[in-house]
């Protein structure tokens, strides 16, 4: 396997294989990553570092990844919360009384594809197989949001909702904030339907021109990750605090796992961000 990126480093420990931001790495009070394939125990369509419960491979694999992965990558297992992800907009604010939920915690009610928090130690937990997961710090004031972000969140503005969540209720200042978008299905690869396409013709702010480009075989392809930056950047975060990722999921499948280039019968990487103790 061949990795090269100008954006994120491939950390490798005790074979568990996770990505970060190099940007983001600049802010040593987070701990942050976004899982790849290497280094779980699960078999089959899911080898081998699976994060999706509810599916055909078995629980305890699940929960035994969980484990490798946050020994590996640096987070508390008992210190999770896990989105129940439904391409909404919603936003939830999370504190350590939330620690568990989805992992060692029932998840009731939990209709969320974004968490918040300004607590330290609680780990925040998206899943992604091609939709864009958007890490968001607030380097002042010392919040972090983490977000999926398909093409329903994209267009709907889960991105400004986390932004004006940030400002309302944290007090937080646009130009504070730094972001992190991506690895998920990139320009190269996201063919859309025309009734996709044509959601996006109308988003406030943006030109459509600079979120898309006509194919070779006439289809539109869409650029999820420049649609979130310039929401971004419409809700105040400066240019040169956003970073996107040069991973497409789809072009990296062997590193990386991607809904269009297997189907449905695959698992999940996830991405994590928390507060240092
Ligand atoms: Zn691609």
């Amino acid at each position: 396997m061949k990795f090269y990126s100008d954006k994120m480093n491939l950390n490798i420990k005790d074979a568990v294989g996770y990505l970060t931001f190099k940007e983001l790495e600049k802010y040593p009070f987070i701990n942050h990553a976004f899982s790849t394939r290497l280094g779980g125990v699960s078999k089959g369509p899911y080898k081998s570092m699976n994060l999706r419960f509810n599916c055909d491979d078995e629980r305890g694999n699940v929960l035994e990844n969980y484990k490798i992965f946050c020994n590996a990558a640096g987070f508390d297992y008992n210190s999770l919360v896990l989105t129940d992800q439904t391409h909404t907009c919603n936003i939830r604010k999370v504190t350590k009384q939330d620690m568990g939920i989805g992992l060692i915690k029932p998840q009731n009610k939990f209709d969320v594809d974004g968490l918040i928090t300004n607590e330290v130690g609680v780990t925040l937990v998206t899943f992604h197989a091609d939709c864009v997961p958007i890490f968001i710090i607030d380097k002042v004031k010392r919040v972090i949001a983490l977000l999926h972000a398909g093409w329903k969140g994209t267009v709907n503005g889960i991105a400004s909702n986390a932004i004006n969540i940030m400002k309302s209720e944290y007090g937080c200042n646009a130009e504070d904030i730094v972001c992190g978008i991506g690895p998920s299905i990139s320009k190269c690869c996201y063919e859309v339907s025309e009734d996709v396409f044509n959601k996006f013709t109308n988003i406030p702010n943006i030109n459509v021109e600079d979120i898309y480009y006509v194919g070779e075989n006439g289809k539109h392809f869409l650029d999820l990750n420049n649609t979130n930056k310039l929401i971004l950047k419409s809700e105040g975060v400066k240019e040169e605090n956003i970073f996107i990722s040069d991973l497409c999921t789809r072009c990296n499948h062997d590193l990386l796992i991607s809904h269009r280039k297997t189907g449905a019968i695959r698992g999940v990487m996830a991405a994590m961000m928390c507060i240092r103790d």
